[in-house]
């Protein structure tokens, strides 16, 4: 089986492996779908997210997956070979004091998959097999195996949204239309927000967010003053997304919050500078979001019902002989939204 291995930065490489058999309690998974990341776009085209998170050795990327189930390990009841299921990259050891806290996106032994924090990295699911236990698997029956891969930024979204708390009626800005920018605006819909605008450099991206529902979509490089109106008197919003991981985003997002808005920063790209005054002043709670974990299952079901539709925001699948133009394509925000590679 072949697996998609980065060496290092723009060195991508598609390669073999041996199949492993499901132990105990694990299913065998010959996969269907991966969706390329913001942080697998880092590890291959920088070789790390800022300084903190460097790729050190080989690491097969990708950790928004689905498949469909090949063989059943001992003691899975709860599965049968053929389900479709979108599987989870997120492996807390659910014994660590977060853990136990039922934090468990804070697990102190993660093995999210493909990931470059921990030495020895955790090796990734972009592969044509995949051993994972059952409890990672959540089936996605009724949903296309690319909607099923897009279970995991759309629960990195919801997990964002809980934590930014109510949303009924809510004014939204979210600063940065990739694929969770147009997540978040999605969650935040369906969570009750009545008015979101949307801010990017690029047309195409915001053209996404037009599609899928933005009240208002503003090109920073062509009308760089278009937030002004709401950064008049105190400003405008209740809640920001800040998902494009820049400081001047982050800045004017700032600058157009209401008082007591609540500023979630989910976007990544290494440290920036903070305007701090204008928290204090206007009395901002700065919230991070990282990942997720019981929200993946709510995302497939939400999608399952109806609630949420990701499919417009599938721009591209591609063979997995194809790899390396999925990445190159996924790291053009003129052409792509979400690209996804076809393993089978
Ligand atoms: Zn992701
Ligand atoms: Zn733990």
């Amino acid at each position: 089986m072949r697996a998609i291995v980065l060496h290092k930065a723009l060195d991508l490489r598609i390669e073999d492996s041996d199949v492993a058999a499901p132990g105990a309690g694990e299913v065998q998974i010959k996969m269907a779908v991966g969706g390329i990341c913001g942080s697998d776009l880092h590890y291959y085209q920088h070789g790390g997210i800022g300084d903190a998170i460097r790729v050190k050795q080989p690491i097969v990327l990708g950790h928004e997956v689905s498949g469909y189930i090949s063989a059943l390990g001992d003691g899975v009841d709860n599965l049968a070979v053929g389900d479709l299921v979108a599987v989870s990259p997120s492996r807390p050891c659910y014994d660590c004091q977060y853990c136990h806290k039922g934090q468990l996106n804070h697990c102190e032994n993660m093995r999210f998959y493909g990931s470059a924090m921990p030495f020895p990295h955790i090796q990734g699911a972009f592969r044509e097999v995949l051993v994972a236990d059952a409890s990672q698997c959540v089936k996605a029956d009724g949903l296309t195996a690319g909607e099923a891969a897009m279970a995991e930024p759309l629960a990195v979204c919801l997990h964002a949204t809980r934590r930014a708390g109510e949303m009924m009626g809510k004014r939204i800005l979210i600063t940065g239309s990739g694929p969770i920018g147009a997540l978040s605006l999605l969650c935040a819909r369906a969570a009750g927000a009545t008015e979101i605008v949307v801010t990017d450099l690029t047309d195409e991206a915001l053209a996404y967010a037009q599609k899928i529902g933005a009240n208002q979509t503003i090109n920073m490089i062509k009308q760089p003053d278009a937030l002004k109106q709401y950064q008049a008197g105190k400003g405008y919003f209740d809640v920001l997304y800040e998902c494009s991981g820049a400081a001047p985003a982050l800045a004017a997002g700032i600058a157009a919050m209401r008082p007591r808005g609540i500023v979630m920063q989910l976007g990544m790209g290494g440290d920036m500078n903070v305007p701090v005054q204008a928290i204090t002043a206007k009395e901002l709670d700065l919230r991070g979001s990282f990942r997720f974990h019981e929200e993946f299952a709510i995302a497939v079901k939400l999608m399952q019902q109806g609630q949420i539709d990701v499919k417009p925001l599938i721009s591209h699948t591609l063979p997995l002989d194809d790899a390396l133009e999925a990445f190159e394509i996924a790291g053009d925000r003129t052409k792509a939204m979400k690209a996804q590679i076809a393993f089978n």
